[in-house]
């Protein structure tokens, strides 16, 4: 079986969320976000390993509350940068060289399910590179902002929604070719919001496999609730 590191950038600010503590530190089912999410990846035979990236001021307590968990495996926590994609890179830098898979998975994407983590790691065993993603319900518009009011855009184009899918995490990649694609993106000052997008740059094919809209990334006000409702879903078997 080929080996696979698991990286979870965990170096936000949470600004969006508005408040005080970073979404991946807020509690989830009586556990900080991260450990939530750490718990549920653990429960997959295929990991081996977990590095996480987090602020320079929280590597310390990070480190001390996870060696609390019995992960089974080996968790090192790394500082992460001032993008997501730097923290990826601050982590990958950790991978050791005889790692064959990597998958990356937002720290704040704690509802994950174990199923859904080894379709997309199988998924990229085959084919190299693969990612969760799901359709899209709304109409996706593209839009210009210049000059306009905060609130207002203007439409440059509609993208047919049976071309649209909205990408997750997991995303699993090839060790070598994750390398390949974030040592580019440096070079050419390239950021992207996710490493799919570095890949796809290269001209290598990315798979998608259906994600689930449970799988949610805890971002805005409100998303918090909705993981702690999917929860007790999941607790009483639905
Ligand atoms: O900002 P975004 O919603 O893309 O965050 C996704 C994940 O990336 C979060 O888990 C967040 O903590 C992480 N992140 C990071 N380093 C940053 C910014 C975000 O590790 N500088």
């Amino acid at each position: 079986m080929p080996r696979t590191v698991a990286i979870l950038p965990a170096a936000g600010f949470g600004t969006r969320m508005g408040s005080d503590a970073p979404k991946q530190f807020r509690n989830l089912g009586g556990v900080p976000v991260i450990v939530f999410t750490l718990r549920r990846l653990a429960t997959c035979p295929s990991i081996d390993e977990f590095l996480i990236a987090t602020r320079a001021e929280e590597v310390e307590a990070l480190a001390a509350r996870i060696a609390q968990e019995k992960l089974g495996r080996p968790a090192r926590v790394v500082r992460g940068g001032d993008t997501r994609q730097q923290s990826v890179a601050n982590a990958l830098a950790e991978v050791p060289a005889d790692a064959e898979l990597v998958l990356v998975h937002d720290a704040v994407r704690p509802m994950v399910t174990r199923e859904l983590v080894e379709r997309v790691i199988a998924e990229a065993r085959t084919r190299r590179a693969a990612i969760l993603g799901v359709p899209a319900m709304d109409t996706v518009k593209e839009v210009k902002r210049a000059s306009l009011p905060n609130d207002v855009a203007l439409i440059t184009a509609t993208v047919p929604r049976e071309r649209v899918v909205l990408a997750q995490t997991p995303q699993v990649f090839e060790a070598a070719l994750l390398r390949q694609a974030l040592a580019r993106a440096a070079e050419d000052g390239f950021t992207a919001s996710d490493e799919a997008g570095l890949v796809e740059r290269l001209g290598y094919d990315v798979y998608v496999v259906l994600g689930s809209e449970r799988n949610l990334k805890i971002t805005k006000p409100g998303d918090l609730e909705l993981a702690e409702f999917y929860l007790a879903q999941e607790r009483a078997g639905r």
